[in-house]
């Protein structure tokens, strides 16, 4: 048996994918070590997003190569967007790997290992499935959890300029939809109450079987129209036990009438979306190639309150893109503020390998990037902070996920509109994978201090069961 332990540098995707890594070890007789001290295969599950996680690698190579000269035995892999976009110089530049494999390329590491263990060459593997894709899936089992991600599609279509996805994901490819909602519905069986939809233009879905009927509002002749919407009906009718359905990430051109019909029909679609801009300034937008103005965000997301009131927005922004000036990064500060996000993830730019941006100079001053992105941060912040303190006395029904963190007596859970909830004093075990009802009692910095309604507290199960066994009660409607 070989002892396996897989590392995550990067985002949700690659923890999907580092599930999938385990998933294939393990069925090929691995054993999984949480120590990579204890391993014979260290995976380094690799993200190239961002320089950052570029940089933990090759510290983290370094380390390995100081263990593999006491253990020559050690077989290093080096896994996910890095390794697709980097093959063989990686090899070259770190002598420690054996292994270098794409996310596309996962499910023949087993014999990849194997031959590597028996003495063979370092070997690289990077090999988009064009022809035909595969989407792994990580074993459906009883863990307690009520949320989990569904894998929708892989790969992108989109050039924007700033992005290596395209080039370390590939085109788009899309998962048939019999199979993402089989899967929901294994997964509802186990406990699961709230999926994720991934992908990285997510609502550009369409069917590779053609199995989907058309969502009510669908424009088949707009090019930005997509089987999303569809989608989304088709899981929320097979899977009548499902309570949300949330989704990473959408572009701005596909939310189109089909998806915000859904949003506003469907009581399984909550309250919020993340729905990234990148800059509010149309220069900007254009060198960016992101094929969206400012005003045609804002004008998607004003028909989407219109469609559901009330419903709350999140976003990324990029800081310091290549020729920006203080008057477009203005401009972003104003979009933020003019749509109100109350959720943002900010980066700085850094150049990305083989994007159309290495091209252009990156012009913007490291100082004042991190001064760009503290006033951004900033305004976040005092965003955030009135949309909490205005919550304070209303009700939310919150999806209860586990114990609090910070206090084990309390539980935690999301709200439809996305705000983390702890409750107060809640017997979490009986309410894990139910909606709730909370009064909020306490604005914290990013989240908020809640107590069960007398209603709740009134529908909740008297008796105790363990978690992974129970069947789990249905306690308020859906949100
Ligand atoms: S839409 Fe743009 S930012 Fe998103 S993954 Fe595709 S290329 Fe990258």
């Amino acid at each position: 048996m070989t002892r396996f332990a897989v590392t995550t540098f990067g985002c949700q995707m690659n923890e999907h994918d580092s599930d999938r890594l385990t998933t294939v070890l393990a069925r090929a007789n691995g054993e999984a070590v949480q120590d990579p001290a204890d391993a014979d295969v260290i995976v380094l599950n690799t993200c190239s997003v961002r320089e950052k996680a570029e940089h933990k690698l090759r510290s983290e190579v370094g380390r390995l190569s100081l263990l593999k000269r006491q253990r020559p035995d050690l077989t290093v892999v080096v896994a996910g967007c890095m390794a697709q976009q980097e093959g063989d110089k990686i090899l070259k530049s770190m002598p420690a790997v054996d292994i270098v494999i794409g996310p596309d390329n996962i499910v023949e590491l087993p014999e990849l290992i194997a031959q590597v263990r028996l003495g063979g060459p370092p070997v690289v593997r990077t090999v988009f499935d064009v022809d035909a894709p595969q989407f792994l899936t990580a074993p459906v089992v009883a863990d307690g959890r009520a949320t989990a991600y569904i894998t929708t599609m892989k790969g992108c279509n989109e050039r924007c300029s700033f992005c290596v996805v395209p080039y370390t994901r590939g085109p788009e490819r899309y998962r048939p939809s019999d199979q993402i909602v089989d899967e929901i519905v294994r997964r509802v069986e186990t406990g699961v109450r709230e999926v994720t939809l991934l992908g990285q233009t997510v609502n550009s879905y369409r069917d590779p079987l053609g199995l989907l009927s058309p969502a009510p509002n669908a424009s088949p002749d707009d090019p930005d129209e997509s089987e999303f919407a569809a989608l989304i009906r088709a899981i929320a009718a097979r899977v009548p036990d499902l309570l949300r359905i949330r989704y990473v990430s959408p572009h701005p051109r596909h939310l189109t009438p089909s998806l915000m019909l859904a949003h506003r029909e469907l009581s399984v679609m909550p309250r919020h979306v993340h729905l990234p801009v990148q800059s509010g300034s149309n220069r900007m937008l254009k060198r960016m190639i992101r094929r969206h103005t400012r005003e045609e965000y804002i004008d998607r997301v004003a028909r989407l309150r219109q469609s559901v009131p009330g419903i709350t927005v999140s976003t990324d922004i990029i800081v310091g893109f290549c020729g920006e000036t203080d008057e477009d990064f203005e401009q972003t500060l104003s979009l933020v503020e003019e749509v109100g996000h109350t959720g943002l993830f900010g980066f700085k730019y850094s150049v990305r390998p083989n994007t159309p941006a290495r091209k252009m100079d990156d012009d913007v001053p490291e100082s004042v990037k991190s001064e760009r992105l503290q006033r951004l941060f900033a305004l976040s912040e005092r965003l955030l902070g009135q949309h909490l303190r205005g919550l304070v006395g209303s009700r939310q029904k919150v999806l209860v996920e586990g114990p609090s963190k910070t206090n084990p007596n309390n539980a935690t859970g999301r709200s439809e509109h996305n705000e983390i909830v702890h409750i107060e004093r809640a017997e979490h075990v009986e309410m894990v994978g139910s909606i709730v009802e909370v009064e909020i009692v306490e604005p914290f910095k990013h989240s908020l201090l809640g107590r069960l309604t007398q209603e709740a507290e009134a529908r909740l199960p008297r008796r105790s069961v363990e978690p992974s066994r129970r069947k789990l009660p249905l306690l308020g409607p859906k949100s």
